[in-house]
């Protein structure tokens, strides 16, 4: 990984698309590229993870921001 993506400050939604201006999720603009880690969210509904870190959407998210 030689570019770190942009990450949702609010959600941790990791936006790939550079040409995105705001969170496809919670459509907040604030981004950062400070962050460890990711998860992948295939089945919110019934992942674990997604229940850990409150995410009810599909995607990957940072695991820490910041
Ligand atoms: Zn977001």
């Amino acid at each position: 990984m030689t570019k770190k993506s942009n990450i949702c400050k609010k959600c941790g939604y990791v936006i790939d698309d550079e040409e995105m201006k705001e969170c496809p999720i919670c459509n907040n603009n604030k981004f950062t590229t400070f962050w460890q880690g990711y998860t992948i969210i295939v089945n919110p509904e019934k992942s674990e993870v997604a229940k850990i870190l409150n995410i009810n959407h599909k995607g990957k998210f940072a695991l820490r921001i910041g």
